[in-house]
Order: structure tokens, then sequence, then C-alpha cells
């Protein structure tokens, strides 16, 4: 008892920037209570859904990294690997100063709904380090991402569990992650071990089309949406929370359909111009400077979640949209590209509110579709062209929105719980055939 005590004050710790007095739920509460929600709502067998509601296996680990200035420093990172019923654990790495254990759980079952969804023989995993890159030099980071990986040791593989990037993390991560790996291996293995991590750089192995692979499925879905509730989105405006790998790439390839950014937030700040913001220059400029803040008139975070546009699309971090800032909204979808961005109680007031949401598990899965096509690439050492991509990108994820879409109407559901529905059924029908060993 005193030990989940401890980590519900650990998790409960406010992290984000929000309205004055906000305390976000924790993200495990969250997941719990959609899971929750989902499984009494379909009457999930309860052999399966006991095995369901926790994670296989959790690794904590602690290693040493000799900083610049010549001192030794320790970190600590985690694994978590939910589920691996459906093929391979896989899931991001994020590195955050807050990263606890707790997170990564919950961000480890998303993975494992995420996989079920799309149909990919994946399971969910997810990891990272408790650490905030902005204060490390690139030597420090690389070493830091090195022994991490060195620690992870035999834990991870391409045929056990394969990391991507997350927040904080990208492409150079993924090729020290790979890197190292394949340093630990015997030559003979070292190409099957190109499949360890995905998300790398092209160069070293990565598949067209994966850097911007999560913003793009946002966009296929957007699309999507827009055509069956007749919104014309070249006349349409949107506004991004969080202009990194997802925000800036949904934000740039749903410009490129004619609609119109009118805000951005993100840590530095917050930003509005309702005659437009140009999408790719806001994203050259957020290289140099490090955030979106002085690109545009600054406006408050009140503000940003205020402004009238027909899209809101979170991009950042989890439990952005609450009981406070849900009634500010001013849109008609809410099309989630970060995890866990909406929380039980702002889920009430944006149905109350007439508002749609296209759900994170199904929403964000384009980074774990193509991550799934770069592990396939890797295997077959046969690489495709960014079309072949993004076709099968958009019909894997469209069929997965229809499987979302048509239960949702089937069964008079919120888009949420028909997204979990989805995926417990799959799960569900592989624990029945397969059984429990002994
Ligand atoms: P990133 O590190 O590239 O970008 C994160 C963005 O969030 C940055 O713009 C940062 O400034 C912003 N941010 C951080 N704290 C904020 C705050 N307090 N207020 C407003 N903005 C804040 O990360 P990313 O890879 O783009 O991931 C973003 C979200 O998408 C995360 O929830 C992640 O789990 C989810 N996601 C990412 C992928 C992927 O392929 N990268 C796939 C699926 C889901």
């Amino acid at each position: 008892m005193a030990k989940t005590l401890t980590l519900l004050e650990e998790l409960t710790k406010p992290r984000m920037r929000g309205l004055a007095g906000e305390r976000p739920l924790p993200p495990v509460a969250l997941a719990q209570r959609q899971f929750e929600a989902a499984a009494d709502r379909m009457g999930l067998d309860p052999d399966v859904r006991r095995i369901l509601a926790q994670p296989m296996n959790e690794l904590v680990v602690h290693f040493p990294v000799r900083m610049d200035d010549g001192h030794v420093e320790m970190f600590t990172g985690y694994r978590v690997q939910h589920n691996n019923a459906l093929g391979p654990f896989k899931g991001g790495l994020r590195f955050h100063p807050d990263l606890a254990l707790g997170e990564v759980r919950t961000l480890a079952a998303w993975m494992t709904w995420k996989s079920a969804i799309a149909r990919i023989p994946f399971g969910g995993a997810k990891g990272g380090i408790q650490l905030d890159p902005a204060r490390c030099s690139r030597g420090e980071l690389e070493r830091i991402t090195r022994r991490f990986c060195f620690a992870l040791g035999s834990n991870i593989g391409p045929d056990y569990d394969i990391p991507a990037p997350d927040v904080n993390t990208n492409g150079q991560i993924m090729a020290w992650m790979l890197d190292t790996y394949l340093s630990t291996m015997p030559p003979q293995d070292r190409q099957r071990g190109m499949a360890v991590v995905t998300g790398k750089p092209v160069d070293s192995g990565g598949s067209l089309g994966r850097e911007k692979a999560t913003g793009q499925g946002v966009v296929f879905l957007i699309e999507q949406w827009a055509a069956e509730h007749g919104l014309d989105l070249s006349r349409s405006t949107f506004i991004v929370q969080g202009y990194g790998n997802v925000g800036s790439w949904a934000a740039r390839l749903l410009a490129r359909q004619g609609a119109k950014l009118i805000a951005v937030e993100d840590a530095s700040g917050a930003i509005r111009d309702p005659k437009g913001i140009d999408a790719d220059r806001l994203a050259e400029y957020v290289k140099q400077h490090r955030g979106v803040a002085g690109y545009g008139p600054a406006i408050s975070h009140e503000a940003f979640f205020g402004t009238p546009a027909d899209i809101f699309i979170p991009a950042a971090m989890a439990q952005q949209l609450t009981a406070a800032t849900a009634p500010l909204l001013d849109v008609a979808l809410v099309a989630e590209g970060a995890n866990g961005p909406t929380d039980a109680e702002a889920d009430g007031v944006l149905a109350k509110r007439g508002i749609h949401v296209i759900p994170d598990v199904l929403c964000n899965a384009g980074g774990v579709i193509v991550s799934y096509f770069e592990w396939l690439q890797n295997r077959q050492g046969d690489y495709w062209d960014l079309a072949e991509v993004d076709r099968k990108l958009h019909a894997k994820i469209t069929a997965a929105y229809v499987r979302v879409r048509d239960t949702a109407v089937r069964e008079s559901l919120d888009w949420r719980t028909a997204a979990y529905i989805v995926a417990l059924s799959h799960l569900e029908a592989v624990y029945k055939e397969r059984g429990i060993f002994p």
C-alpha cells in the first residue's frame, strides 16, 4: 500500500504548464479508466482482463556516464514490456527529466492497443531515461544513449523488443542505439540486428517516410474524417500544440491541403496569427530557436486553447485537455497526435459539446505502422520508395479508422471506447485460441 501511494505521489507531481491550480490526474489512472470502461462495456473475458491489466516485464537500470567536466553522473532508465501476444514488444524511448515508471507503464500499454488496432504483428513496450537532453552536450547525449543501450543488453532485440523515437529522441539517438547494439553482436548476426530499432536515419537503414509517419497518419485520418463530415480542408483552419516531430509534420502536411495554421503552442510559449502561420518556415525557425516563441504575436496558454478553428492537433505531452482547458476549445475536431492528451473529464466535456475526437491509439498509429514497414524492409533487405510507404500507410491506418468508426456506430459508443474494444477483442481472440500455458 505504502509503495502505491509513493508512486501516485510521484505521478501527480504537476509536470506541465497549465492553468493556475490545475493538478492533472496521473496518466496511469487515465489509462486504467479507459481500459476498465472498454473491458466492462464489451464484457472482456475476466482471465484476459487480468493478464492485460498489468505489464509482463519491467526493467529499471541505473548506469554511470562520464560527463564533459570529468565527473561521473548516475542515470536511471526504464523499459516496460506490456504484452507480446501479437508479436515482439514495440515502443518508443522518451528522454524527459520527469519520466517515471508509472508513466512508462501507461505508455507501454497504449502501444499494445495501438498495434492491435492497426493489426500489425507487434506487442507494446515503452522506455526512456530520466534526463533533460537540453542540458547535455552532444557527446554526453551520445555516451548516455550508448550506455543505456548497453544496460538494456539482451532485453531488446529484433525478434524480441524493438525501440523507436519518442519525445526528445530522434533518428540520431536510434543510430547510436543501433551502433551500440551491433557492436555487442558477433559479426555474422549483424545484418539481422539492423532491425533492433526503428526510426533510424535513412542512411543507417531507416525507412523513407518514417520521420513524418506519425504526422502523416494524423493527416490521413483528418482527411478521411473531413470527407465524411463535409469539412472542406482547403478552407479550414487548425491549431497545434507541440511543434516537434509529430506536430510540425502534421502541420506541414495539413497546410499542403490548403488548411491554415493559425496558432501554435510548445514548451517555449504560444503564438497566434489569424492571417496564417507558414508551417514550413516555422519548422525551420524551431530548429534554430528551439521553440516557437518569437516567431509570431505571443498569446497566453488560455488564449491558445480558446482560438476558434476547425481542428485542434495536440502533439505535445499527456493531460493537456482537462476540465479546465476543454471548455475553452472552439473546434469541431480534436485529432490526438500526442499520447494521452485528453483526460477523462475533458472527454466528457468534449462529448457534451459535440466536439469529435480521433483518439490517440488510432490517430498517432502512423509511427508504429511505418516502424513495422522499416522492420520488414530491414529483414528483407529490400527498400521501398516513398510512394509505396505512403500508400501502404494510408491503407493500414484508414482500415484501422474504419474498424473503429464502424464499432462506434454499431455499439453507439464514443470513438475512444470503440478503439479500445477493437484492440481488446483482437487480443481476447488470440488468448482464447492459444490458451494459457501450461
Ligand atoms: P518531440 O520531442 O519531437 O516534440 C515534443 C513537443 O512538445 C515540442 O514541441 C515541445 O516543445 C512540446 N512540449 C513539451 N512540453 C510542453 C508544454 N508544457 N506545453 C506545450 N508544449 C510542450 O516529441 P514527438 O515525437 O513529436 O512526440 C509528441 C507526442 O506524440 C508525444 O505524446 C509522443 O508520445 C507522441 N507520439 C510520438 C510518435 C513519434 O513517432 N515520434 C508516435 C506516436 C505518438
